[in-house]
């Protein structure tokens, strides 16, 4: 039986832990950019998702879907593609190929088709699973996050409580490259409860490594409130990142308690004025359009994104409202004139990078007969 990959960039991360778990049972997933032979498997989010569902529905092969939106969105998913993964892949998708190719009732936990649904009833243990196998990935040293931001999947998808590939698991992989990057919502919180830092646990993590690392950096952040100077030393001592990234995503304490983040914007500025101490650019995320943030809010978290500007870089989205989070169903309220402006003029001056604009315009696509 040949199992293809189907190649998404967003994905390309999802692909090397995938390809490896298949492996260990004995499937080779091939990379493709269309559909073809027996079975081909994609990974999507809710952004790319309307992109590829036309390909899905029209594929010979059978198609099984999983990815963040599949798992928020199931039965959705499941009315075009053969098979749908709920939650975490490396346990059931090798399963469900194992069942297909064998002609075995494929409807096991974790799966939904178009008349079946049953939630997975299984939870990745991180050192079970290779981090990546042929493909080189980042390696994810952390998995589930114990808050509940509004508009997040994260803990959806992975739940509450977070989970951690062991220091020898991280280790192995990460020393096999020049440059150790890492997979986590948080890294400041390896090893710990998500919640309460334990940065002996990340020292001793960091003497085990033996190239360039880059850690609460791309493809990884931080929370504000773990950037302290316990934090910041490490990172110093160790490290080779000169950036940080982190989410402070509103100027307003209402909009952030109504967002369930679990920091303040006084947690913000610090965390600002400590990388400044530190020589380290902080690369700070920020959300605009929530559904109840007011004028006013707004116009705090403008201030901020001022002030962010001047010592670090911004990452600005629009809100979206994503399925399967306590936000799914609200809608993107309007941006204030002020706030386009100013964000267009820290955009020119390479201050700010992202997307404020309507997301309905960003996913727009003209047909081609349109074209002048
Ligand atoms: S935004 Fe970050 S901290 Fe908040 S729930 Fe998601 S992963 Fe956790």
């Amino acid at each position: 039986m040949e199992v293809n990959w189907r190649l998404i960039h967003a994905a390309r991360n999802s692909y090397a832990v995938l390809s490896a778990a298949c492996e260990q049972d004995g499937f080779i997933l091939h990379p493709v950019d269309r559909p073809a032979d027996d079975i081909t498997c994609y990974s999507l989010n809710t952004i790319n998702e309307s992109e590829y569902r036309d390909e899905i529905s029209s594929s010979e092969s059978i198609t099984i879907v999983g990815g963040p939106h599949a798992s928020a969105c199931p039965r959705q998913v499941a009315e075009y593609a053969d098979y749908v993964i709920i939650g975490e892949g490396e346990f059931t998708l090798p399963r469900l190929l194992d069942k297909i190719e064998r002609g075995i009732d494929a409807k096991i936990p974790g799966v939904a088709t178009v008349d079946y649904f049953r939630p997975a009833d299984t939870c990745i243990f991180l050192d079970g699973y290779p981090a990546f196998s042929q493909t080189q990935g980042f390696v994810e040293i952390s998995r589930g996050c114990p808050f509940s931001c509004g508009y997040c999947q994260t803990p959806q998808i992975f739940g509450h409580c977070m989970r951690h590939r062991s220091i020898d698991a991280i280790a192995e992989y990460a020393n096999r490259y020049e440059h150790a990057r890492f997979v986590s919502p948080n890294a400041f919180a390896y090893g710990s409860d998500g919640i309460h830092p334990r940065y002996a646990k990340i020292e001793k993590l960091f003497s085990r490594l033996k190239n360039s690392i880059y850690f609460g950096t791309f493809p990884s952040e931080v929370r504000p409130e773990f950037i302290c100077e316990e934090s910041l030393f490490l990172l110093e001592r160790y490290c080779s990142n000169t950036k940080l990234h982190f989410g402070a995503q509103s100027g307003s304490d209402t909009v952030l308690e109504s967002l369930n983040r679990g920091h303040t914007v006084e947690d913000v500025i610090l965390a600002v004025e400590l990388c400044k101490e530190y020589s380290i650019t902080p690369v700070v995320d920020f959300i605009v359009g929530i559904p109840f943030e007011t004028d006013e809010d707004q116009g705090l978290t403008l201030d901020l994104i001022q002030w962010v500007a001047r010592y670090g870089q911004v990452h600005l989205h629009r809100f979206m409202p994503l399925p399967g989070t306590p936000l799914a169903g609200t809608n993107a309220r309007s941006l204030l004139p002020e706030t386009e402006k100013i964000c267009g003029k820290l955009a020119l001056s390479g201050k700010l990078t992202g997307s404020w604009h309507d997301p309905e315009i960003r996913f727009f696509r003209r047909p081609s007969n349109d074209i002048p």
